[in-house]
């Protein structure tokens, strides 16, 4: 298959080329577009051939449900039912935005959709291509993480075609996402309302609108025993060719021990990764070393984690070492994305 690229702008969406895609999704195909988030792999969410597609052409496990993307709230309701007050706070609050809740879902969506769950995973991005993508579309897109399952999700136009190109019919580049991690997941078909994945919309958020929210157990541990509600996060993500180890611990020992560990990969004539911040990357004298951005810029962080573990790929690195972020705020994500990475592989100094 042959995979159209169009480039749109901000400052003037063509509308010619929102209306092909448009047809496209209609017709059942799939198309790849930016949102604010990473960017989505595109299908008719009400139509299972379209969803049956998606898994195809990222090999993804069938039983990982997809989020339904709308453009506007009065769609909600014909695919979701039970919506509790607080999910309408969270909506008035966070959307069009990071943001994905789960609901009680109703028939109209199809179980290939949702992978036979008896809920739905629904979203409202506020990227203005991937709004007018989803009206064109009909307005219930089923989009995933636009990049081959295991891999990091894509952030740029060219991350989508490196992973699918020839397996879908079109991607529109808007350019780099934003904030570059996944939307914050909470299921609020339960009381109180859980943190399926941690996102942009961080718990204090949530809880300044609604009070209590709980975090899935699955997320915290620090092993993969336990069987998140998600289902796609028990799969090992972003994983990196190379292994990786994240080192954790106060920054001057860090430094040294993540120094000590590539000298003495070197030595044993290995090729070392380092990923670090702005405030550090100049202190590795040996090793390919990537910085994040900077740690004071935590949204510089999020924005290249996933582009970076990309381009380590890339490169011919047996090994990749990776300095801890902050377990708070966007940090939380930024870490969660991370472990998932390093398979929990961690090192405390
Ligand atoms: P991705 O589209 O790649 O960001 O992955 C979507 C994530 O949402 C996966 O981790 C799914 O398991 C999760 N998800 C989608 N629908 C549901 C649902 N109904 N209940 C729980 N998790 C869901
Ligand atoms: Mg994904």
């Amino acid at each position: 298959m042959d995979t159209k690229i169009r480039k749109l702008s901000y400052d003037g969406i063509d509308r010619k080329v929102i209306e092909e895609a448009g047809q496209i999704l209609k017709s059942g195909g799939l198309v790849a577009f930016p949102t604010e988030t990473v960017y989505g792999l595109g299908g008719d969410a009400l139509n299972p051939a379209s969803s049956g597609k998606i898994y195809a052409a990222k090999g993804r496990p069938s039983d990982n449900p997809l989020i339904v993307h709308i453009a506007e709230r009065s769609a909600l309701t014909q695919i979701a039912a039970n919506i509790s007050g607080k999910a309408e706070r969270l909506m008035d609050a966070f959307w069009p935005g990071p943001l994905t809740l789960i609901f009680e879902k109703k028939p109209l969506v199809p179980d290939k959709t949702t992978g036979g769950l008896p809920t739905v995973a629904v979203r409202m991005p506020s990227d203005p291509i991937a709004e007018a993508l989803i009206r064109a579309g009909g307005g219930f897109v089923a989009a995933p993480s636009a990049n081959v399952s295991g891999r990091p999700s894509t952030t740029t136009a060219a991350h989508v075609a490196e992973d699918l190109n020839g397996r879908i019919e079109m991607i529109l580049d808007g350019g780099q996402a934003v904030i570059g991690l996944e939307s914050t997941i909470v299921d609020v078909s339960a009381e109180p309302p859980v943190i399926l994945r941690p996102g942009a919309v961080t718990k204090s958020m949530l809880e300044r609108e609604i009070g209590a929210v709980e975090t899935d157990k699955a997320i915290i541990a620090s092993d993969s025993g336990v069987r998140p509600k998600a289902p796609g996060m028990k799969y090992r993500h972003y994983a990196p060719k190379a292994g990786l180890t994240i080192v954790e611990g106060e920054t001057e020992r860090v430094v040294s021990a993540i120094r000590h560990l590539t000298e003495e990969a070197e030595r044993a004539g290995k090729k070392v990764g380092i990923i670090a911040a702005d405030e550090t990357a100049f202190r590795y004298p040996a090793g390919l070393v990537q910085s994040l951005g900077a740690r004071s810029r935590e949204a510089e962080i999020s924005a290249h984690l996933f582009e970076v573990l990309r381009r380590f790929d890339d490169t011919e690195v047996d090994c990749i070492y990776s300095e801890a972020f902050e377990d708070a705020g966007l940090g939380t994500a930024i870490m969660n994305r991370l472990l998932k990475a390093a398979g929990h592989q961690v090192l405390r100094v």
